[in-house]
């Protein structure tokens, strides 16, 4: 869908974020001909640069991650001519005539891609020095504070210049073309619906692994851990997407007032129901584990987190949904697993068809959707059954240009030109994770609890396993 020409303000645009994310995205889409002319982009950092400096800086990073992109004939300058930059501080007053000198008419959009301790500073600034219209929107990234408190003030404090249709909060998991995807499986077929529930679905698995350690964020992360950096954003939103009710439209407020049920009906999670687990190098192994790698010898911040949760309404009640994410496991994997029900009598024999039916959404790597399902083996050897996937992916489907969807960054960026915030989280929806979230980590404080050692490279920490087993179920392969 074309879109009108627009400007992107990129705070803290010599980032780590904006040259790896949010300019190579930019990049694709203004390749594919989305960027139109007439329309700036402008990188606004502290480093006092000029304008071929910054050229120079994206330009590397371009070659280096979009090395095809990059050769393709005029694109790159192409791209450059459309990219400012403005050097400012943000909680200073310099600088911002020179910003608003820049901008057009039309839709501005202003990335913070800064610390979260600078949200309020650029909101005040941009509304003082007169740089918000109308068609004025902000994006805002994680992490989106740390408790309930620090998420009610961040709040309040972008509620105090902007209204919440132009506050675009990004959670680049909902960003994924199977997600999307998973939405329109669910919603635009009669197959699925009505075995979505607690009679059909025996219980629903969550994983988002990673095969990286904490690296360059050891300082962030281990005041952070994996609850608050990964289970109360991001698995959140994947079990919201996986139990909300049908929206009546896809509409932003209706999926979101949807999703937003969903957190409201979470039980408090029990304690014996949470793993908590951090990674040590395993016996004779190589490489450092957490406590080294974040140079704390007693940090007791959670690189794992497994948890049972439930939904308490007429949907849900009875099946659990477990959750695992975890730094440094066995490989990156990013998978919803819909374990259905085994058949209520066998015709075939004890363990024929015994959870035959899994529906399973990969969203990394390989994104895509299957269905496993039991078929007779072929041949003539007799009745012997195999579960086979039943493949739902795009890319197979709809033919090679569309092997390589779109990357997150690249969609929810097109979306916030086109006002579009069905993908972003609401303000409500942040706080109810978070209120779910808090008396967890509360809980361990009080109780001081110590999160179990797990080696490197494998799937977690063995209590994880055990969670599962107690109530008679495994994890399916992070693979
Ligand atoms: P970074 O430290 O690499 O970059 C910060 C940027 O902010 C720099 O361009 C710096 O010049 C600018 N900046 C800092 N103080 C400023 C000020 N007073 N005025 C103007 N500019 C200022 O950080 P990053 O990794 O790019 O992360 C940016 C934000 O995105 C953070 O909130 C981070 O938590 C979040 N985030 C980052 C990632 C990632 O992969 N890097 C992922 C998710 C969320």
């Amino acid at each position: 869908i074309p879109v009108e020409p627009f400007d992107l303000v990129v705070f803290g645009g010599t980032g780590d974020l904006a040259r790896s994310k949010i300019l190579p995205a930019l990049f694709r889409r203004s390749v594919a001909g989305q960027v139109p002319e007439g329309g700036r982009i402008i990188g606004v950092a502290r480093q006092d640069m000029g304008v071929e400096a910054y050229h120079a800086l994206i330009a590397q990073s371009l070659r280096e991650l979009l090395p095809d992109l990059a050769q393709v004939p005029g694109a790159l300058d192409r791209f450059l001519k459309q990219l400012d930059y403005v050097a400012l501080d943000a909680t200073q007053p310099e600088g911002w005539e020179q910003l608003a000198s820049m901008l057009g008419q039309g839709v501005r959009a202003f990335y913070f891609s800064v610390g979260p301790g600078l949200f309020g500073a650029l909101a005040e600034r941009l509304r003082q020095h007169g740089l918000v219209s109308d068609d004025t929107r902000i994006v805002v990234e994680k992490p989106f504070g740390h408790d309930l408190a620090s998420a009610r003030a961040l709040n309040a404090t972008l509620a105090a210049q902007f209204h919440e249709r132009q506050i675009y909060r990004i959670d680049h998991y909902l960003g994924k073309e199977t997600v999307q995807n998973l939405m329109a499986v669910r919603f635009g077929n009669m197959l699925f619906e009505p075995l979505w529930n607690s009679q059909y679905v025996d219980h629903i698995q969550i994983t988002v692994a990673e095969a990286v350690g904490v690296g360059g964020r050891a300082d962030y992360y281990d005041r952070a851990g994996a609850m608050r950096d990964m289970m109360q954003n991001h698995l959140m939103q994947l079990l919201c997407l996986i139990a909300m009710e049908p929206p009546a439209k896809f509409d932003p407020d209706a999926v979101r007032d949807e999703k937003l049920k969903v957190i409201r009906a979470l039980d408090a999670v029990k304690p014996h129901h949470i793993v908590r687990g951090q990674y040590a190098v395993p016996v004779g192994g190589v490489g450092q584990g957490y406590r080294d790698e974040v140079g704390d010898p007693r940090s007791i911040t959670e690189s794992y987190i497994a948890l049972r949760a439930h939904i308490s309404n007429w949907r849900w009640a009875g099946t659990p949904f477990y959750l695992r994410t975890g730094k440094r496991l066995v490989a990156r994997s990013s998978v919803i697993n819909v374990m259905f029900k085994d058949a209520p009598h066998s015709i075939f024999g004890e363990e024929a068809g015994r959870h035959a039916n899994v529906l399973s959404i990969r969203l990394q790597p390989n994104e895509g959707i299957t269905l496993k399902v039991t078929i007779k083996e072929p041949g003539p050897g007799g009745m012997r059954l195999v579960d086979v996937p039943l493949d739902m992916s795009f890319a197979k489907a709809l033919g090679p240009e569309n092997q390589s969807p779109p990357d997150a960054y690249e969609r929810l960026i097109m979306d916030v030109i086109r006002g579009n915030q069905t993908l972003f989280m609401r303000g409500d929806e942040v706080e109810a994770a978070w209120a779910w979230t808090d008396p967890i980590i509360a809980g361990w404080q009080a109780r001081g609890d110590v999160p179990k050692p797990y080696d490197c490279g494998s799937t977690g920490p063995g209590d994880a396993e055990l969670l599962m087993r107690r109530d008679g179920r495994r994890w399916q392969g992070i693979n």
